[in-house]
């Protein structure tokens, strides 16, 4: 079963493709912006803690994100055996604290996914996702704002992980499908997708434009 991390900037696929992986291995999807969207909807105390920082494209705290990811994760690796992280972990005390649980309760990652595109893409990719999903915080200036946050707190990640080993660089600058077929490839090679469950014939090419919307 596969344990992945999907790490990569707003608007570079990571929803999509990590739902699509998620879909073909049986493990749990896991997005850390669904869950605290979630906690924000239900108006509990935490949530409004969290909707303050979500709103302005900031990064919620880290003791948050422990209490809101941790139990999450560990109930979908109990109950499917593996996970995709979508958004988690996203700063390098994150990434520590994670690898940290991961050796003591034995879900350690097996790959990180590293999707990315040019950044004038990932804009235009995130106001056609404002024109149809509405998210409060896919307007210019806030998405300009997640855009630096990542490149200063995520993007490091990228360097520790290539370090253990575990990393895959993709651009999603093209075509989904292809997208998927060097995905695919990548983790059957490393024996974490069986060989039926690519499917990529049936996958209908569409334009990488349209894998944005997911995201
Ligand atoms: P995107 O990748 O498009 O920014 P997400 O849904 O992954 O969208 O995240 C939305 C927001 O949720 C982020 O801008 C941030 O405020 C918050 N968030 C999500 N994951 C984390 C995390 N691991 N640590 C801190 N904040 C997070």
């Amino acid at each position: 079963m596969v344990r992945v991390i999907m790490l990569s900037p707003p608007g570079a696929g990571k929803g999509t493709h990590g739902r699509w992986l998620a879909r073909q291995t049986g493990a749990a999807h896991i997005s850390s912006g669904d869950l605290l969207r979630a906690e924000v909807a239900r108006g509990s105390g935490l949530g409004r803690q969290v909707a303050a920082y979500t709103a302005r494209g900031d990064l919620v705290p880290d003791e948050l994100i422990f209490a809101i990811l941790v139990p999450a994760v560990v109930a979908a690796a109990r109950d499917t055996g593996g996970y995709v992280l979508d958004g988690f972990p996203r700063t390098m005390p994150q990434a520590l604290r994670a690898a940290e649980i991961g050796v003591e309760l034995a879900l350690a990652s097996d790959a990180v996914i590293y999707l990315s595109a040019p950044e004038e893409e990932l804009v235009s990719r995130l106001l056609d996702r404002a024109r149809r999903d509405g998210r409060a915080d896919d307007t210019l200036g806030v998405i300009r704002h997640r855009l630096a946050v990542f490149a200063r707190e995520t993007a490091p990640l990228a360097g520790y992980y290539r370090g253990r080993g575990i990393l895959l660089e993709l651009s999603t600058d093209r075509p989904e499908a292809d997208v998927r077929a060097d995905l695919r490839d990548w983790l059957q090679a490393r024996g974490l997708l069986p060989s039926a469950a690519g499917g990529i014939q049936a996958v209908p090419r569409r334009t990488s434009a349209s894998n944005a919307a997911e995201d």
